[in-house]
């Protein structure tokens, strides 16, 4: 568990000194799949020659844009994004966008009887990012099929990654803690009516995300990457989400490629930084409640969760919860807290 010294007002983590009567909530239930799958066939045969991988040009040059998603194989909102800029591709004045549907495999395994399962073949797709991963020996379908698309990912001057979330969760954009793909999530999380939301950490203990590749991280680099997690993954909002941000995009690639920023309405952005990793000790780790992602906790040292004899208790006030995992496995990353910082 790491921290930022000089923040904290309260333990996280607190053994009961008496085991209480008191009765925790049950488990919360997976959340149904309201939105079905996307055919995503015309996927299998593309103009690139491999598999889920898209482009377009337009006659021009100009920056290099790519939209990735289903990195997660069962988040496939995004896949419903992707097929429909594939029927309707955007009309391009300059440079390049190839579409990505990053573990097509994977998606091709969903079942709505388990709709977990899908979420990758052999290892999570976003976190081997790592130059040393991707050019080490080590192989399993998603570093094949990292290192089939990484080509397109190097090349990227925009890269906007979708996501979605298994809990519900506020829409929020993830950005690596570099200035130039900070910038790029600021500009997009400030055009009026896209999620205002802006977390940046640093890192998952697990491996590199996609936004984290140097292209996109790096301190000396020229690329610029972020994250959307744009809500739940089956829900029809986390789709207009998704295609609300997608179309933002679309409409200010020289803004956001030159400045990092959108033309049009603007508000707030709002930016939060990852202070802790809660992580489950024990089988039964509960939350105190359903919380929803995104919830900010007013007062240090509120108790969120159980986790066997502990108590979870929030460090500091304004405590915002990052997608909490309201089925952690032992051992498992439970709920990332974190606090606001200026811009
Ligand atoms: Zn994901």
């Amino acid at each position: 568990m790491s921290c930022k010294a000089g923040l904290r007002h309260h333990p996280i983590r607190l053994r009961k000194t008496v085991l209480s009567e008191e009765l925790f909530p049950q488990r919360a239930s997976i959340p149904p799949v309201v939105l079905l799958p996307p055919d995503l066939s015309a996927w299998n045969v593309t103009n690139t020659d491999i598999p889920g991988v898209i482009t377009f040009e337009a006659h021009a040059p100009g920056p290099d844009l790519v939209i990735t998603g289903l990195l997660h194989g069962n988040e496939f909102a995004s896949g419903h994004v992707l097929e429909r800029l594939r029927r309707t591709p955007p009309i391009l004045t300059s440079g390049r966008l190839t579409l990505i549907v990053a573990n097509l495999e994977a998606f091709k395994c969903f079942q709505v009887r388990q709709p977990l399962a899908a979420r990758y073949l052999e290892e999570d797709m976003n976190r081997v990012w790592n130059t040393h991963r991707l050019r080490g020996s080590e192989t399993s379908h998603e570093l094949r099929r990292a290192r089939e698309i990484e080509p397109f990912i190097r090349r990227a001057d925009l890269l906007l990654d979708l996501h979605s979330t298994l809990w519900p969760s506020e829409a929020f954009f993830i950005a690596p803690h570099v200035k130039r793909s900070m910038d790029f999530a600021a500009g997009l999380a400030s055009a009026q009516g896209l999620p205002s939301a802006i977390v940046s950490d640093l890192g998952h203990q697990g491996g590199a995300r996609l936004i984290e590749y140097d292209r996109f991280a790096a301190t000396v680099g020229a690329g610029r990457g972020c994250l959307l997690e744009a809500g739940q993954h089956w829900q029809p909002e986390t789709l207009r989400t998704m295609g609300q941000t997608v179309e933002v995009f679309l409409q200010n690639i020289e803004g956001l490629h030159l400045h990092a920023k959108t033309g049009g309405p603007q508000q707030t952005a709002h930016s939060f930084f990852v202070t802790d990793n809660v992580v489950a000790r024990s089988a039964d780790f509960t939350f105190t409640q359903l919380w929803e992602g995104g919830t900010t906790i007013p007062h240090a040292g509120t108790v969120i969760a159980h986790d066997g004899r502990d108590v979870i208790c929030t460090p500091y006030d304004d405590c915002v919860l990052i997608i909490p995992n309201h089925r952690p496995h032992l051992g498992q990353l439970a709920v990332r807290l974190a606090r606001r910082t200026a811009w």
